[in-house]
């Protein structure tokens, strides 16, 4: 499926880091094994190819990050992607979380706010085997056009949460999305159980971009 050049080094990186990461809490095997497959170097810059399998978040360009890999897996975890579920990422950036929903069997639509960022993630991700839906604009306002979907989840910061995204996801879907000010989020879990009842749970903190756009900042 990968095509670049992937050494036995990267690959016992990526076995440390995914024993990091169970060290940290992630328990779904299936989370734990995307992670250790897909090579996180291949989304960086070569002169950051020795950080890849750090478990931080790292610069992409446009004042914009790949979001640490606990960030990665936390999210993916609480998201409980089945094969074939149709799931919106807002925020591709890197396209590496759409490269680990990928590989759990998700029919991926993912869309992103900076022209620069959807162009070049749309390149690279077909140039590696992932061939996924891209989309260029404000992901606050979800994608209506291919709604509903069984999950959504969103790596950017939200100030509240976009009735946008309520509205496109199926009854029984979930949402996965980081709520709170600039500096500091929740990362909120929601389950739409009906058309108006959703239930929602919040776990750690954590520190995103901000999710820009009309239901965003
Ligand atoms: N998922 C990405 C990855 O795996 O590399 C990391 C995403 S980065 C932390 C957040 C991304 O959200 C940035 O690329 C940013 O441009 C994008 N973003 C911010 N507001 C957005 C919006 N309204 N719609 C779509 N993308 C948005």
């Amino acid at each position: 499926m990968l095509k670049l050049e992937d050494s036995y080094i990267h690959k016992g990186q990526r076995k440390s880091l995914v024993k990091t990461l169970e060290k940290k809490g992630i328990l779904d095997k299936k989370v734990l094994d995307a992670i250790g497959t897909v090579p996180r170097h291949f989304f960086f810059d070569s002169a950051l190819h020795s950080h890849a399998y750090e478990d931080k978040a790292f610069p992409i360009g446009e004042g914009q990050t790949i979001s640490q890999p606990f960030t990665v897996a936390f999210q993916t975890e609480l998201l409980q992607v089945n094969p074939g579920e149709k799931i919106l990422e807002i925020g591709t950036g890197s396209g590496y979380q759409a490269a680990i929903l990928y590989l759990l069997g998700a029919e991926v639509h993912t869309i992103e706010y900076n022209k620069k960022l959807y162009e070049k993630t749309k390149k690279f991700l077909p140039k590696i085997g992932i061939n996924l839906n891209f989309y260029h604009g404000d992901g606050s306002l979800g994608l209506a056009a291919k709604a509903p979907f069984d999950k959504i989840i969103v790596t950017a910061g939200a100030p509240v949460v976009p009735n946008s995204l309520l509205k496109q996801l199926k009854i029984g879907g979930i949402l996965v999305i980081p709520v709170g000010d600039r500096n500091s989020q929740k990362m909120m879990k929601l389950v739409k159980k009906t058309t108006r009842q959703v239930t929602q749970e919040a776990y750690d903190n954590f520190a995103f971009v901000p999710l820009l756009g009309e239901e965003g900042w």
